[in-house]
This record gives structure tokens, C-alpha cells and sequence, in this order.
């Protein structure tokens, strides 16, 4: 099959956005919270988490400790036992009290606006501060690349690659700026419903005239 051009592929991206708008609207994160401060802390906890295991503990969490000073001043070992139904939670605790005296002591106790200061701060890799670029400040500075934009981003074509990384560079070369951080948001929903990882649902998919895997799964085959 001949290779797509770029200018074809940014034709079509434009088409899967258009759609997946009209089927998505107003589509946002799942994770519960009130100031960019405990957006990054959800976003922390919820590596390795589902966002409603991470909502389930964070109305208590920010309720015991309102302030970024509150978490920086946080018992670590009461913090654990605060974060006992989340995986990996020692680990986050850790991150969460280090990284909330980085903030005071380091960035005058404003949350950083670019992924390079993000990412300086303790638990916090490049996603999770695109996460809270994008959603606490509006700022896309980068896409986005979790499990289901892996998955679907390569059905729909726009990318070869396995590797975060690479994904999040062809995105950035495809999708206009302004649909970075939606993009997450959209395709996060899709393949929750319709693209999932074992059965994606072609017959009902809205993007099925603009997806190159549309039918071509096992299940789905006569
Ligand atoms: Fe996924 Fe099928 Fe839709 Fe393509 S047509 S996006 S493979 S569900």
C-alpha cells in the first residue's frame, strides 16, 4: 500500500477531530480537583491507577491537607496510610511531600508553567506535566500519550511507533496545536467505548470512513 503524504494525513487528522468533537463534546479529564496544585497531586496518583480509584481517595486527601504547605509538611508515614488503596503509594507519598517543598522552596510556591521546570519536580515525568499544562493552565506544550492514545493513534494511522515518545512527536507534527490537549481528552473517551483494546466496535465507530483498521480484527471478520 503507498505511503500517505503528511499533507494527506493532516487532512484526515482534521477529519477524525472534526468527528470525534461532534461525538465528544466538551470532553475533559476524569480526575476530580479544585486548584492546579491538587491537580498535580491526582495526576500523581493516578500512575498506575484508574482515575475513579484516585477519585474515590482525594475529596479526604484534600480535605486533611488544604495547602501546598500542608503537603509539604505531611507525616510520611501517615500520608502512606492516607494513600493505602492507591498502587505504588509509599512511592507517591514520597513524591508528593518532596515535590510540595520543591514548589515552595524552588518555584516560590506557584506551580511551574513548562514541562522542563514540571519535570525537575519529584514523580512528575513528562505526561504528567503535559496533564497539568494542559488541563490546570490551558498550555499545550505537548500531546498526551497514555495507554488508549497508544492503542487508537496507531489504528487511525497516525503513527508507526510503540514508543511514547516517538508517538507524541508524530502527534505534534499532525494535529494543529490547538487540538493537543483535547486530542488526550477525545480519544481517552474513544477508546473507552468504541476502540477498546480487545473488541473495537468498527460497525458502530463514527470514524470508520477515516480509520485504515476499520473491520480488520479477528472478531469481525466473516
Ligand atoms: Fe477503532 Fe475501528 Fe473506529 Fe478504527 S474504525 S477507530 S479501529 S473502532
Amino acid at each position: 500500500m503507498a505511503r500517505e503524504s503528511l499533507k494527506k494525513i493532516r487532512e484526515r487528522t482534521k477529519e477524525i477531530v472534526r468527528i470525534l468533537r461532534e461525538h465528544y463534546p466538551g470532553a475533559r479529564t476524569s480526575l476530580d480537583y479544585q486548584t492546579v496544585h491538587q491537580l498535580l497531586v491526582a495526576t500523581i496518583l493516578s500512575q498506575q491507577n484508574t482515575d475513579k480509584g484516585v477519585n474515590a481517595v482525594t475529596p479526604a486527601l484534600f480535605q486533611k491537607y488544604p495547602t501546598i504547605a500542608a503537603f509539604a509538611n505531611a507525616d510520611l508515614q501517615e500520608l502512606m496510610v492516607d494513600l493505602r488503596s492507591i498502587n505504588y503509594g509509599p512511592t507517591k507519598a514520597r513524591a508528593i511531600i518532596e515535590s510540595s517543598r520543591q514548589i515552595l522552596d524552588e518555584f516560590g510556591g506557584e506551580i511551574p508553567r513548562t514541562i522542563d521546570k514540571l519535570v525537575r519536580l519529584r514523580g512528575v515525568g513528562r505526561k504528567t506535566a503535559s496533564v497539568v499544562l494542559g488541563n490546570g493552565y490551558g498550555i499545550a506544550e505537548g500531546v498526551v500519550v497514555d495507554t488508549h492514545v497508544i492503542r487508537v493513534s496507531g489504528r487511525l494511522g497516525l503513527t508507526a511507533h510503540k514508543d511514547p515518545v516517538k508517538i507524541e512527536r508524530d502527534l505534534m507534527g499532525t494535529l494543529p496545536q490547538t487540538d493537543w490537549i483535547d486530542w488526550t481528552h477525545m480519544i481517552i473517551l474513544h477508546g473507552r467505548a468504541i476502540c477498546t483494546a480487545r473488541r473495537p466496535d468498527c460497525p458502530e465507530c463514527p470514524l470508520q470512513r477515516v480509520c485504515p483498521s476499520a473491520f480488520d480484527f479477528p472478531h469481525l471478520r466473516r
